[in-house]
């Protein structure tokens, strides 16, 4: 049951084979993605209801389509 809640909690995922680290997420909501100086995108994979609108934003502003959302509604 424990690990049946875990795979459903919301959460970030990004295609790292799409992600061209253009950094429009990180803008859209910079308290969830973060553009190291070394070119590594780094971000919060797991979400709090409070993170929904940024997420979104990110998701839809992102050229390359790489970010995934999961578990933010009823599937
Ligand atoms: S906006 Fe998309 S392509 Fe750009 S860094 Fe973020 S995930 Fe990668």
């Amino acid at each position: 049951m424990k690990a049946r809640n875990r795979l459903r909690a919301p959460r970030i995922s990004v295609d790292k084979d799409r992600c061209e680290l253009f950094g429009t997420c990180m803008w859209e909501a910079p308290r969830l993605f973060t553009l190291e100086k070394d070119g590594r995108l780094r971000y919060r994979r797991q979400l709090a209801e409070t993170d929904y609108a940024e997420a979104a934003a990110a998701a839809r502003s992102c050229p390359m389509q790489a970010i995934v959302l999961r578990g933010m509604t009823d599937e």
